[in-house]
């Protein structure tokens, strides 16, 4: 056979079907979306785990939606670390909470308890009757 011989380049992978809308599927919910609207979130080659909004950089990546039903139990029932098979290290796992704490908070009605708010109670009775 005559294979032509081609000096080992990199061939940069192509889409199956350039107009399509690639797809992902979240890691938690197991949503398929358009790629552009899950998170991509990637296990560098150094042994990191961070945010990739620009989807590019090299590593494995997982997607998540960006809501936080999906990113707690990504970032606190470990469906992250079991994802990329590591533990989260402390300062990317800051980095990660910051953005969860950037989500805004779900309006759909779901069943889980709501955390406890503290309410400052303004007291009520202070203003005496003023008899001017
Ligand atoms: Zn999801």
């Amino acid at each position: 056979m005559a294979d032509a011989q081609h000096p080992s380049k990199k061939k940069p992978k192509q889409p199956q079907r350039p107009r399509h809308v690639p797809q992902r599927t979240c890691i938690v919910c197991r949503q398929v979306r358009p790629k552009r609207e899950l998170i991509r979130v990637v296990r560098t080659p150094a042994g990191h785990i961070e945010l990739d909004p620009t989807g590019k950089k090299s590593g494995r990546g997982a997607y998540l939606c960006a809501r936080r039903s999906c990113w707690e139990p990504a970032l606190h029932q470990g469906r992250l670390e079991r994802e990329f098979e590591m533990a989260i290290p402390a300062e990317d796992r800051l980095a990660l909470e910051a953005y969860l704490d950037s989500l805004p908070p779900e309006t759909a009605p779901a069943p889980a308890k709501k955390p406890a708010r503290q309410r400052a109670k303004a007291p009520a009775a202070e203003n005496g009757p003023s008899d001017k």
